[in-house]
């Protein structure tokens, strides 16, 4: 499970404050240390930790009094309400475009999950928002790329829009589009192409598509598992691309969680949703609060 060391040790962490009633400036550097020393095992970028630990010692220690709380809980409290916000507060929704279809662009490394979160969220659309999407193939390097977006569109029954793998991806996006026009599909996602590393000729090829169809959403889909490499993948990313949100893979697996505690810091991005699992409803929407709750027991 995901955090799981994480988890423990702020849990062992909390425990020794939750019944306190009352909570010394001692106590709160003892615990600030402890969360401090948890959040760098869990691989989360250094600097995130400098300032988040700042802001629970401002807030901790001059914070104001709530009568139904103990000290100690008031302290917990504010841990918590830190890891929301780091991951990015308020969970965001997809946006809509005024004028049908919305274009969603799907962007990251190859072996991601680019191409299985591309179907996860077409099923999402249509079971959660009743929803027609339309799939579009733009991998045209890796013919089982086409064929693995294919299967699924047999699975779901959906429509996949593809080209094979003599067509450019910019024609095959814009022709999409199109095509979405006509047969009413109300939803656009285009899965492009990977590379086992950010690289400029790939970097150049998704700024095309992004100026030819200018997506309502570029959401960027990283390896939870992969740790501070997702972060910096997504830093990159963001950069030459200006994503919307991200999407976070194998959050079933057991990671130290470093990346989703990162990247809202680091990017500046929301996480959107997260992957759970391979099968085609393993898709859930990124809701911090309840992360962070989950994370703190
Ligand atoms: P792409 O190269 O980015 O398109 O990656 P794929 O969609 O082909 O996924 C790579 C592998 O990761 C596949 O075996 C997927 O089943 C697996 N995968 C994708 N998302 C998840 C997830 O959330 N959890 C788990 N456990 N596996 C995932």
């Amino acid at each position: 499970m995901a955090f799981e060391g994480l988890s423990d040790r702020l849990q062992s962490t909390i425990k020794k404050i939750t019944g306190k009633g009352k909570v010394s400036e001692q106590d709160v550097k003892e615990m600030t240390r402890e969360v401090r020393l948890a959040l760098l095992e869990a691989d989360v970028n250094f600097k995130v930790v400098k300032d988040l630990i700042k802001r629970i010692k401002e807030r901790a220690v001059g914070q104001e009094v709530m009568e139904s709380l103990t000290p100690g809980q008031q302290v917990i409290k504010v841990v918590k309400e830190e890891l929301t916000d780091l991951m990015g507060g308020e969970q965001s929704k997809i946006a809509v475009a005024d004028k049908s279809p919305t274009v969603i662009m799907m962007v990251g490394l190859q072996g991601a999950g680019k191409t299985t979160t591309t179907g996860k969220l077409a099923n999402l659309l249509r079971k959660k928002h009743n929803r027609n999407p339309l799939l579009v193939a733009c991998d045209v390097y890796r013919p089982a790329a086409i064929k693995q977006l294919e299967t699924l569109g047999t699975q779901l029954n959906m429509p996949v829009f593809s080209m094979g793998t003599d067509a450019n991806p910019v024609d095959i996006a814009g022709k999409a589009i199109e095509q979405a026009k006509e047969e009413h599909n109300d939803y656009v996602i285009i899965d492009t192409a990977g590379r086992l590393h950010v690289d400029h000729e790939l970097m150049n090829e998704l700024q095309q598509i992004k100026t030819t169809v200018r997506p309502d959403e570029i959401f960027l889909v990283v390896d939870a598992m992969t740790g501070q490499d997702a972060v910096n993948v997504a830093e990159s990313f963001n950069e030459q691309l200006d994503i919307s949100g991200v999407v976070l893979t194998k959050l079933d697996g057991d990671t130290r969680g470093g990346a989703a505690l990162s990247i809202k810091a680091v990017t500046d991005k929301p996480i959107k949703f997260a992957g759970m699992g391979e099968k085609l409803d393993q898709l859930e929407a990124f809701h911090p609060e309840r992360m962070a709750s989950r994370i703190l027991g």
